[in-house]
């Protein structure tokens, strides 16, 4: 059987009230992950990396993409 003579670990002194664990968990939130539009076409698109749908990077198109619909 299990006996328990020593408290060995460390025991929270008084139950964290729930604006204390409410404060806390201020500062537990998701990031919004950056997205910005092609100034050309509009799409949405990570920031520093050319647009898939036209190419376009800075003003110039940097990359050949294939026109499927049109
Ligand atoms: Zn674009």
């Amino acid at each position: 059987m299990l006996k328990l003579d020593l408290q060995e670990f460390a025991v929270p002194f008084r139950r964290t009230s729930k604006t204390k664990k409410r404060m806390r968990r201020t500062h537990l939130k998701k990031e919004v992950s950056a997205i910005v539009k092609c100034p050309k076409c509009g799409a949405n698109l990570k920031p520093h990396r050319a647009c898939a749908k036209c190419g376009n990077y800075k003003g110039e198109v940097k990359l050949n993409v294939e026109q499927e619909e049109e």
